[in-house]
């Protein structure tokens, strides 16, 4: 009898077809690097648990991790939706599309996981996972990550109630006194390790909100953007919330094409001394904004295009500072040409007040003062959110240069 199920392949017939051919399917489908696949222990390509994974090389097809994958683990079937994370219908039709089986697949091609990333908590203890997972989309070649964690050795796809941390949090703590590399992408960051640096991303890159300054502060940090205008913003995101706390580079890799990053410099023979030669020729971020301009190569990317006058703050230090007469605006309250700064507690109607300056500012009343002066003025509100803050107030700088 002909049992037919959503995937279109029936599971008598692929189990026929795929006799003998059980650990191409392990390798092929459940993406377990063949070297894992020789009946010996090994790494968990699933948990990243030393020792802990073996195949069974007995026909079956089946797998085991004592930490992870010890229960229903017989087959190739059930060793399909574990590392793929799919139900056992899905299991099938990848397995019976990869056999080239007669059936009409509906969906996209087969995704496969070809990495498994762990994020550990100081105790080295796992507190979720991103797969990184290759295959077609519209006939062409597409990755996609997948996060998820284990509840009671299930795996759960989400992370609802967890907080991100970042990639090798464990050694950004224990190593101090090393530049840390933050890059986007685990990818990125696996590249710099095999250099011997410390490195550290968000599981899925520029997706996943961490609150770096709680695990980054008082070191050298050296971030290396993407080359794409995501991977600015990530870049800057980042620099903003280690802002004040921390000595931040932002390392533009000469020579990254559109939507290159660290892992396709290194792919060029970039060298690691060459790398560090870079970060230390690198000028110390001076807390302006940069964005992205499509066609950028990293170099000189404001030399061409239309001419741009960018009036900007130059830092000094306050030993420095020249004393000058004070253009007052509002006498001892207000000076005319600078940043004021409004604080007070909340509700005592700091808003009314600058609202009520800038009216009188700009009409002219008898209070603050008599005649209207045109001067320019910004209002910007400052509540809590401190990456928000200084997000604004440096854009703000930036065009205004001096106010
Ligand atoms: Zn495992």
């Amino acid at each position: 009898m002909e049992r037919k199920n959503s995937s279109g392949y029936n599971k008598e017939n692929v189990k026929a077809v795929a006799k003998g051919r059980e650990i191409e399917i392990l390798e092929c489908v459940a993406g377990i690097p063949i070297d894992f696949l020789d009946g010996k222990h090994h790494t968990c390509p699933k948990c990243g648990g030393k020792d802990r994974f073996r195949s069974f090389n007995d026909g079956t097809g089946g797998v085991i991790c004592n930490q992870c994958f010890k229960e229903n683990n017989g087959d190739y079937f059930a060793v399909v939706q574990w590392m793929q994370g799919v139900d056992f219908p899905e299991a099938l039709r990848l397995i019976g599309d990869y056999l080239g089986m007669e059936s009409q697949p509906t969906k996209n091609a087969t995704y496969r996981t070809v990495k498994t990333w762990t994020y550990t908590d100081l105790n080295d203890k796992p507190v979720y996972y991103v797969d990184r997972k290759e295959g077609l989309k519209n006939g062409k070649p597409d990755k996609k990550f997948v996060q998820y964690r284990k509840v009671n050795s299930q795996t759960v796809y989400n992370l609802d109630g967890i907080t991100p941390i970042p990639l090798n949090w464990k050694a950004i703590t224990e190593r101090i006194d090393e530049t840390l590399f933050i890059v986007e992408g685990e990818k990125c960051c696996d590249a710099l390790t095999a250099f011997g640096l410390l490195a550290t991303s968000a599981s899925g890159g520029s997706n996943t909100k961490i609150e770096w300054s709680n695990y980054v502060q008082n070191r050298q940090v050296a971030i290396l953007p993407d080359q794409d205008k995501p991977g600015y913003q990530y870049a800057l995101d980042v620099a903003t919330s280690l802002w004040g706390s921390n000595q931040i580079k932002i390392v533009f890799l000469p020579g990254l094409a559109e939507k290159e990053d660290i892992a396709d410099w290194i792919d060029r023979e970039g060298t690691k001394s060459e790398l560090l030669q870079i970060v230390e020729s690198t000028p110390v971020w001076d807390g302006l904004p940069f964005s992205y301009a499509s066609g950028d190569t990293a170099k000189e990317p404001a030399a061409k295009g239309k001419k741009e006058i960018i009036r900007r703050p130059r830092l000094i230090n306050p030993a420095e500072l020249e004393e000058k007469e004070i253009d007052w605006l509002w006498f001892n309250k207000i000076v005319a040409g600078c940043l004021n700064l409004l604080a007070g507690l909340a509700g005592i109607q700091k808003t009314f007040w600058s609202v009520y300056l800038r009216w009188g500012v700009w009409y002219g009343t008898s209070k603050p003062q008599p005649k209207p002066r045109w001067t320019p003025h910004f209002l910007f509100r400052l509540e809590r959110l401190r990456c928000f803050f200084m997000r604004k107030f440096l854009i703000i700088r930036q065009h205004c240069g001096s106010f």
